[in-house]
Parts: C-alpha cells; sequence; structure tokens
C-alpha cells in the first residue's frame, strides 16, 4: 500500500536555523540533493557575495535601494536585520512552490522564525547546535572567507542565536553531517505524514472500512 493515498498534501515550510558556520547551508545542499519534493527558498540579501556564491542560486544578491523597493511593494514574507545587513524571505517564491505542491526549505535566523510562525502556525521549526564553541570558531575560520572581525561578530551572535533555540519543534547537534542528514531527513518524512497534511486521507480510509 502506498503512503499516499492521495498525490495532494500541504505543502510545508521547513525551517532550519542556526549560528553561522554549524553546517545549516551543508545540511540544507544534502537535504536538497537527497529529495526531490523539497525546494530551497533563495532570500535576498544586502550583503556582498562571498566568493563562489551565484546571484539566485545562494542569495538574491540586492542593494539597500533594491531593498527598499521590495519592502515598499510588501515582497517579503519576513525579512531582519543578521550582521548589519537585511535579509528578506521573497514571498512570490514560497507562494509559487507550495502552490506546486513542493515543501520549502527556508535557512532563516529565529527574527524570521518568529515571523514566519505568525503568519503559519504549521511551520516545522528545526535548530541545529554545534557540538561545541570552539568547533564553530574553527568552522568559521577554516571557511577562510570572513576577516577576524567578522568572526569576532559572528561568535558573538552564535551565542544569541543560540540562546532561542527553546523556540524550536526539533534541536539537532550537528557534530557529524551525514548523521544530521538522516535526522533531519527524517523529521521532514515524519511530518509530511502528519494525518492533519493529508488532504484525502478520509476518503481513503472511509474507502478501506466502508
Ligand atoms: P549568511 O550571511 O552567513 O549567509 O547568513 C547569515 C544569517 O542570515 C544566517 O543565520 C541565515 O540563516 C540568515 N538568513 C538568511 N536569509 C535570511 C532571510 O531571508 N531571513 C532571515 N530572517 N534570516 C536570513
Amino acid at each position: 500500500m502506498s503512503d499516499s493515498p492521495s498525490p495532494k498534501r500541504r505543502g510545508l515550510l521547513f525551517v532550519l536555523s542556526s549560528p553561522s558556520g554549524a553546517g545549516k547551508s551543508t545540511i540544507a545542499r544534502m537535504l536538497l540533493a537527497a529529495d526531490t519534493q523539497i525546494a530551497m527558498s533563495v532570500s535576498a540579501t544586502t550583503r556582498p557575495a562571498r566568493e563562489g556564491e551565484v546571484s539566485g542560486r545562494d542569495y538574491h544578491f540586492v542593494t539597500d535601494e533594491e531593498f527598499d523597493r521590495m519592502l515598499e511593494t510588501d515582497s517579503f514574507l519576513e525579512w531582519a536585520h543578521v550582521f548589519g545587513r537585511r535579509y528578506g524571505t521573497l514571498r512570490n517564491e514560497v507562494v509559487r512552490s507550495i502552490e506546486n505542491g513542493c515543501d520549502v526549505l527556508l535557512d532563516i535566523d529565529w527574527q524570521g522564525t518568529q515571523q514566519l510562525k505568525q503568519i503559519d502556525p504549521d511551520i516545522v521549526r528545526v535548530f541545529l547546535l554545534p557540538p561545541s564553541m570552539a568547533e564553530l570558531e574553527r568552522r568559521l575560520t577554516s571557511r577562510g572567507t570572513d576577516s577576524e572581525d567578522v568572526i569576532r561578530g559572528r561568535m558573538e551572535r552564535a551565542a544569541a542565536e543560540i540562546s532561542h533555540w527553546a523556540e524550536y519543534d526539533y534541536v539537532l547537534v550537528n557534530d557529524n553531517a551525514d548523521a544530521c542528514l538522516r535526522r533531519v531527513h527524517t523529521i521532514l518524512e515524519a511530518e509530511r505524514l502528519k494525518a492533519s497534511r493529508r488532504i484525502g486521507l478520509t476518503d481513503f480510509v472511509r474507502g478501506l472500512i466502508g
């Protein structure tokens, strides 16, 4: 018997938050590669692109003026200041995916997560913790993309981000990417099977037991 009596299922918003450097981007990339029913929400940001980042894939890199215009046209589902730059989730991207029956993966901070929870109480919130602060600093330094000042700022902000862990539905320690991915994927699959999200389940069960 198939797990999906109806192809219809409410697309869900799957939020992944963590302090910068806790491996969130890697887990997000691995999850997207492992699962074809979830699409990444590509945010807009006013921060400059890092080496290797591509506009439209990693972020939509925009100027302050462009971000202002997007605010005026109500283009964001949520937005926040992070590290003195602005980041926002594009309403159209998310709505398009959900309408196509696709789940949406959002790599956003605690401020954005709080805003989304107000809009859609049904969102799934996952928080990734680093194994230790020393390991977090090592990962940030080994990226080699940020200056010492930036890394110091990110370490300070990491503690602030981590202080919001209890606002999440699931909290995982990312000490091994493969193991962490397996857990994140398990959460996603279990959430998809929630009775409240299964459109057509009532008819299917009625057909079974009359
Ligand atoms: P980074 O500059 O390292 O790519 O991201 C910095 C932080 O901004 C990360 O914690 C990331 O989750 C968060 N972030 C990225 N996009 C968004 C967004 O659209 N909204 C919010 N609220 N945070 C975001």
